[in-house]
């Protein structure tokens, strides 16, 4: 098999063009978007995404809205970001609880 895309994967279509950030990023979100998924439905790694934001599962059928590049749903992103927010609150206040050991660590 060539070996022309080895290291560019998905992005190598772009050639020299656009920038290594932008290319290296589109690469990360295509294989993202083109890896099979679980279906929310039957759990089953059988997701696909038809186009932006339509995702459907070639095992039972089920075809949903999601986001474009992501079948996780609204829903899934917001309780992820609340246990993000959750964590980080209660590392602000562990760094409240001590922030005096901290700051002479710091001086020294
Ligand atoms: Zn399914």
């Amino acid at each position: 098999m060539s070996k022309r895309t080895s290291k560019a994967g998905t992005s190598g279509r772009l050639g020299a063009r656009y920038g290594v950030v932008v290319r290296n990023r589109i690469k990360s979100i295509e294989a993202h978007q083109k890896e099979k998924h679980e279906c929310p439905t039957c759990h089953h790694m059988s997701v696909k995404r038809v186009s932006a934001g339509i995702w459907e599962c070639h095992r039972c059928g089920t075809k949903f809205a999601a986001e474009a590049y992501s079948p996780r749903t609204r829903k899934a992103s917001a309780a992820e970001a609340a246990a993000a927010a959750a964590a980080a609150r209660a590392a602000a206040k562990e760094a409240d609880a001590a922030p005096a050991p901290k700051a002479e660590a710091a001086e020294q």
